[in-house]
């Protein structure tokens, strides 16, 4: 059961061979016996996914309809407000926060009668590429714990390649869903800005967040994505046309014209991640695509684009937790102002705090123009870069991380290190792009490699069609982590 796909359990669940309670109990015993080696999960719903579950077998054995994921278990990132259920972003400043409301990807799963098994620890307020600054401690990696499950959905990757939940929400704003699925070797897309609501998701970098999924496969992403996705008038950048997604039938890859981007081929990248990736793009090339190089010239200036963006926004999205509207209070103050300072120096984290600075001093008068300005208009020639590469191909592949997972604490004390593990990712996001990270391969001791698909906007369906072709002829995806055993 740990190891089947979401098309088989649902199968399954359909054909009376399973039942929802079956397949939720087995998801909690296997969470209680390792979990304690991963710390995937920092809240486990057991009694109310048990009831879910319960009622849905019910209404299956009545002969009643059933939603499109009815009965399966679904763990969510705890940057995304499920009502009645801690979100604590990993902080300590909203460590006793329970949202009074549910985010709009939540209402989706539950009305496709999916199940809440819980929540999923994260780097905190989801700033970072390791997993590490969670105030619950990092998340380890499933194939091998003295490694990083990279982040911040590192809980949601963990989850998945640990056989804990078939299905899991992440967020991704730099890489966050793409960077975790390729370091655990499970599959995770990143949809196109717009296309799910952010309504309930615990803002980072609003121009940049959005809610996507992971699975073990193409076809189970897919599945979650098509519920969660569609407008939503709460978010005033949903999108009132969602992306066609395809069903999660093969489909040729004759003529499709693939770009291999010679940027992300540079210095600095693992070569056994490169020969992996080389590998594979030569077999979509035998699959019939015709692969072609192309250039996104900006690319090397996606990462301090990204991180004055993102940290001006994350400064401006955090000044609400002060102790009196929002988050953690602290109890000893002289004055207002002093229980404002303290409050925010008690509950935010050092990498949360160093954005906020970042962000604050980018944004004052005097060099707002220097910095924030000069990155927007940076942000402008990186999307128009893509509009140039998507005249020429109809999908971009290469790697999805420069390197495949790191060891815990490897680059915890140099932030520009850990910045640069999102070198491949972030400008999908500073494009408002979809992308995807499917497992290719492994590094010779064993840490899985993940290749990332880009598209243009609302493609999604092409970079489905390219993933389930690729997984259709190819096992990667379904070696299972020998270092967690029940
Ligand atoms: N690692 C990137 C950051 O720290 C991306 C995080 C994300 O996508 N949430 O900002």
């Amino acid at each position: 059961m740990h190891s089947a796909s979401v098309t088989q359990l649902l199968n399954s669940l359909s054909s009376g061979a399973l039942t929802s309670r079956q397949l939720v109990q087995s998801c909690l015993d296997r969470i209680a016996a390792c979990d304690s080696q991963i710390h995937a999960f920092v809240h486990i719903a057991a009694q109310s996914a048990l009831e879910q579950a319960d009622q849905i077998d019910a209404r299956r054995a009545a002969g009643q309809p059933v939603g499109k994921l009815a009965g399966l278990p679904i763990a969510v990132k705890d940057n995304i407000c499920v009502r009645g259920m801690p979100a604590t972003c990993g902080s300590r400043m909203l460590q006793n926060f329970v949202p009074p409301h549910s985010a709009h990807v939540i209402e989706r799963i539950t009305a496709a009668d999916g199940i809440l098994l819980g929540k999923l620890n994260l780097d905190e307020f989801a700033m970072g590429s390791s997993s590490e600054t969670s105030v619950f401690g990092p998340v380890c990696n499933p194939w091998n714990q003295r490694l990083t499950a990279g982040g911040s959905s590192g809980g949601s990757a963990a989850a998945v390649a640990a056989g804990f939940v078939p299905l899991a929400l992440g967020s991704d704003t730099g890489g966050s869903i793409r960077q975790p699925a390729s370091f655990c070797g499970v599959t995770g897309i990143k949809p196109t800005y717009g296309c799910v609501s952010r309504y309930g998701l615990i803002a980072y970098a609003s121009s940049l967040d959005q809610i996507g999924t992971l699975a073990r496969d193409a076809a189970g992403c897919a599945l979650l994505l098509q519920v969660i996705a569609g407008h939503d008038a709460r978010d005033s950048t949903s999108l009132t046309q969602p992306p066609e997604l395809c069903s999660p039938e093969p489909q040729s890859l004759q003529g499709l014209r693939v770009g291999v981007v010679r940027e992300h081929f540079g210095p600095g990248l693992d070569p056994e991640v490169a020969s992996a990736v080389q590998v594979a793009v030569s077999q979509l090339q035998a699959a019939g695509a015709d692969v072609r190089e192309v250039s996104l010239p900006h690319s090397r200036y996606a990462i301090a684009t990204y991180y004055l963006i993102a940290c001006c926004e994350a400064s401006s999205n955090l000044a609400r937790y002060d102790g009196i509207h929002y988050g953690h209070r602290a109890q000893k103050f002289q004055d207002l102002t002093d229980l404002y300072c303290q409050s925010r120096a008690e509950g935010f984290g050092a990498e949360v705090k160093r954005r906020i600075m970042l962000g604050t001093y980018a944004l004052s008068a005097g060099y707002y123009d220097a910095y924030y300005l000069k990155a927007l208009q940076m942000r402008r020639r990186i999307q128009e870069d893509f509009q140039h590469a998507f005249q020429q191909v109809d999908v971009l592949v290469g790697p999805t991380a420069p390197s495949a997972a790191f060891a815990l604490g490897e680059k915890l004390s140099d932030p520009l290190e850990m910045y640069l593990s999102d070198i491949c990712t972030i400008s999908t996001n500073l494009a408002g792009l979809p992308g995807m990270s499917i497992p290719c391969g492994f590094t010779g001791d064993g840490r899985p490699i993940g290749l990332q698909l880009q598209a243009p906007a609302l493609q999604e369906a092409r970079l489905l069609q390219v993933a389930i072709n690729y997984q259709n002829n190819s096992d990667w995806h379904l070696r299972q982590p020998p270092s967690v055993t029940a």
